[in-house]
């Protein structure tokens, strides 16, 4: 009896031992990961469609432009650590919707419909729609542009407000300017509509392309957010508001964009 006393106690000794040490390890765990958080910078993930120039572009393995620019002084001012998701322009609102990335920077245009999916921050810099045609073109004005094959990019204002007002059956819809751009070189579309400072990219690296000379929609750029999210929202256009005041905003587009 005094026998079986004994393993008893040894067995709930044992027990307690190994719970305690359980226990112990366990609040080291919960240590160690608090302390790596304050160490590590949080991270800041930004959505874009990096065949955008001025705005975004591929710079050897590097995503570069006036957007990258603004997001990474932004994350600096706000102790995070950048990181950019290069995806298609239509999928950008749908991620953040969905929580997968924080933020969407893509020279995007603050619309009213746009606003019901997300919200937007304050505004950091003005967009055009232009028409981009052949230099030989007689596209001489937008009322020329009826019934002419129109060349847009997916899911773009330039596509919505061109579907609207030309009719959905006179558009092509491609993945990004590039391609719509060297359709017009081909002859498959009369036109591209699309944001000013890309078209004059697309205009300087192809022969025969000018920019028509009234422009089509004017709109504001901005950054777009979850919903849910307006503490990092607030947070952005904070840093925004001062590196607009502090002029980082201006130079770095100045940098992109030469006065011509
Ligand atoms: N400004 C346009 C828009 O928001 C185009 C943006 C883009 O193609 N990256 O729809």
């Amino acid at each position: 009896m005094k026998k079986f006393l004994c393993i008893a106690l040894a067995v709930v000794l044992t027990l307690g031992m190994v719970a305690a040490f359980a226990a112990c390890s366990k609040d080291k765990g919960g240590e160690t990961t608090a302390a790596a958080t304050t160490e590590t910078k949080e991270t800041l993930v930004m959505a874009t469609n990096a065949e955008f120039p001025p705005y975004e572009f591929h710079e050897g393995d590097k995503i570069v432009g006036i957007d990258a620019e603004i997001a990474q002084a932004i994350a600096d001012k706000l102790g995070m650590e950048l990181k950019i998701e290069d995806v298609q322009f239509d999928s950008i609102i749908p991620g953040v919707q969905a929580k997968k990335y924080d933020m969407g920077m893509a020279g995007m245009t603050v619309t009213d419909e746009r606003k019901e999916s997300v919200n937007f921050s304050d505004s950091y810099a003005k967009g055009v729609q232009v028409v981009i045609i052949k230099e030989d073109s007689d596209i001489k004005s937008i009322k020329d542009l009826e019934g002419k094959k129109i060349g847009v990019q997916t899911s773009t204002t330039g596509d919505i407000y061109a579907t609207d007002d030309f009719g959905e059956e006179n558009i092509t819809k491609f993945d990004n300017g590039a391609m719509a751009t060297q359709a017009l070189v081909a002859g498959k579309v009369d036109c591209v509509i699309i944001d000013n400072e890309p078209a004059k990219n697309y205009v300087k690296a192809n022969a025969g392309l000018k920019i028509l000379e009234t422009s089509y929609v004017e709109e504001d750029y901005a950054i777009c957010f979850n919903k849910e999210n307006t503490e990092l929202m607030n947070k952005v256009n904070g840093a925004l508001k001062e590196l607009i005041a502090d002029g980082t905003v201006k130079s770095i587009v100045d940098k992109y964009i030469k006065a011509d």
